[in-house]
């Protein structure tokens, strides 16, 4: 097949000469092999094999988990004092930063995403933990001295214990970085899974976490598969708290394991993101943010803007800007500093998407631009317009998670409204008006846990981001970000003598 989509062999070994192909799972302090059974991980946009990680097995996970129970409840670290805490956690930002390139090219090979957007990922990894460094010293309770002289109440935050933090492919060392350095922060201990296919930036950051001076057994990684190291991480009576970014069928299963035990969870799932464009919008601003949200990552986004929704006044002409538009989106080699959309992420997820697009045509709906995987030795596929689609169709529903955007149109605020909300999902939204009343009534109709109003995708650690209905459980970030990671406990305290029971 002729690879229409070229690719720099020179850049691409020079990357590969950066770091080992094979790593080691960390538990205890101690590199782990599993049984000594790997899993190869190819890069998606070049074919070759980039890492080798162990395939862990339940045992490992359990191993895993028995060493963070260990480090709760009998090390150092709960008891730390919050300064040395911070401490740490900043180093681990300084050493991110060190590593920015490594990290980069890391997610880039693994993922297939652009090596212009990892390092800015990498950098924005290294911005959350320092923000979490400053959190950590702002942790405290409550007191009350309200309560008569002979009696004071103390309401003290204190770690939950051991957390299993899950995370998957799209975004390896940012999603991490929006669990673990507050739950570190916070003072527990944890147990990480990265995605099988995305395993070497976080076992790196496990790198650097020991060069920070975290004591062993405090995070422990382990890799492989979700069904054999997963599963027990959300299920092992030995965990206190699940934290898990992925799809919401997985997302629903980890909650239902962790009930058995009613562990605490933290759940961020998928979504079917609204972008609501009216009439009176700046449609050169809305056009771009679009194009943005629809391709970044090549749709592989739980925040994708990843449904159009345009007043049917503009919509034929938003439509061909936007295919205009899409036209210099440069799709191609990771490695290439000016490309904009990578690979997709495997064979398996391009064929879902090819399945996706296909259900749609075969229900009427139109593509108007894309619609095709192109020609190329690895795994890209064009960015894809779909118009012609009724609220009812899957495509309109459903998380597509590839570079596919979907176009409905709207006559009315409230039919926008009621729109926006017609799916199961309510991860994030946007709203593109020059009026105050239309963009704010927007703001507050439209059921989702983050809504941009004139902007798209912006991001910041201060803001909490999270989901509501089947996008999610609890929020990220934001300054009750460490508190997630705690519990509460009163401590009421009597001075002096107290009065007896009326039987005493
Ligand atoms: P999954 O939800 O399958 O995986 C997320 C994480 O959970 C991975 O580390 C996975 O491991 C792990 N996992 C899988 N099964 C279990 C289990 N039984 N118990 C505990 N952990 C488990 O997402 P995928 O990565 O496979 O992506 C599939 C779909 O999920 C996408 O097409 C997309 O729709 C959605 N998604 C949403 C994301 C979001 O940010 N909201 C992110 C990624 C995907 P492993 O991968 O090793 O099996």
């Amino acid at each position: 097949m002729t690879a229409h989509i070229p690719l720099d062999a020179k850049a691409l070994n020079d990357a590969l000469a950066r770091f080992p192909r094979d790593r080691a799972m960390q538990i205890g302090g101690r590199d782990a092999h599993a049984g000594g059974e790997t899993i190869e991980r190819r890069s998606p946009a070049h074919g070759v094999v980039v890492t080798r990680v162990p395939r862990g097995r339940p045992e490992d996970a359990r191993a895993a988990i028995a060493a963070a129970r260990q480090a709760f409840d009998r090390g150092p670290w709960p008891n730390e004092t919050a300064s040395n805490r911070s401490r740490v956690l900043l180093k681990v930002a300084d050493l991110i930063d060190r590593d920015r390139e490594l990290l980069a090219l890391m997610d880039a090979l693994e993922s297939g995403k652009p090596i212009a957007q990892a390092r800015g990922e990498i950098e924005g990894a290294a911005d959350i933990w320092r923000y979490a460094a400053a959190l950590a010293r702002e942790l405290s309770g409550e007191s009350y001295a309200s309560l008569g002289g002979d009696r004071l109440g103390f309401v003290l935050r204190e770690p939950i214990g051991v957390v299993s933090i899950i995370t998957p492919w799209n975004f390896p060392l940012l999603i991490v970085s929006q669990k673990l350095p507050f739950a570190l922060a916070a003072g527990c201990t944890c147990v990480v899974k990265p995605s099988e296919m995305t395993s070497a930036s976080t076992l790196h950051l496990g790198a650097l976490l020991a060069e920070a001076g975290l004591p062993n057994g405090v995070c422990n990684i382990v890799t492989g598969y979700g069904p054999e190291v997963g599963a027990p991480m959300t299920s092992d009576a030995d965990v206190d708290m699940i934290s898990f970014t992925g799809s919401t069928g997985v997302g629903r299963a980890a909650m239902a394991a962790g009930a058995a035990t009613l562990k605490k969870v933290s759940m961020e799932l998928g979504g079917k993101n609204p972008q609501v464009i009216f009439p009176d919008a700046d449609m050169d601003a809305a056009v771009d943010a679009a194009t943005f949200g629809a391709w970044f990552n090549a749709g592989e986004c739980c925040n994708a803007g990843s449904r159009l929704l345009l007043h049917a006044d503009i919509a034929e002409d938003f439509l061909a800007r936007l295919a205009e538009r899409s036209k210099r989106v440069k799709v191609g080699d990771p490695l290439d500093p000016d490309t904009h959309v990578g690979a997709i992420i495997s064979a398996d997820h391009l064929v879902k998407i090819e399945t996706h697009l296909r259900a749609a045509r075969d229900g009427g709906a139109v593509v108007r631009a894309g619609g095709a995987r192109l020609e190329s030795n690895g795994l890209f596929m064009a960015p894809t317009i779909v118009a012609g689609v009724t609220p009812a169709m899957a495509i309109a529903r459903d998380e597509v998670f590839g570079p596919v955007v979907v176009a409905l149109t709207f006559k009315t605020l409230g039919e926008a409204i009621d729109l926006a909300n017609s799916t199961a999902y309510g991860l994030s939204a946007s709203v593109w008006s020059r009026d105050l009343d239309t963009a704010i009534a927007v703001g507050r109709g439209v059921r989702a846990g983050t809504i941009w109003v004139n902007t798209f995708m912006d991001g910041t650690p201060e803001l909490p981001f999270g989901g509501y209905r089947q996008s999610g459980v609890g929020r990220e970030l934001g300054r009750n970000a460490v508190k997630d990671y705690t519990e509460e406990k009163t401590l009421h305290v009597h001075t002096g003598p107290r009065t007896g029971w009326w039987v005493g």
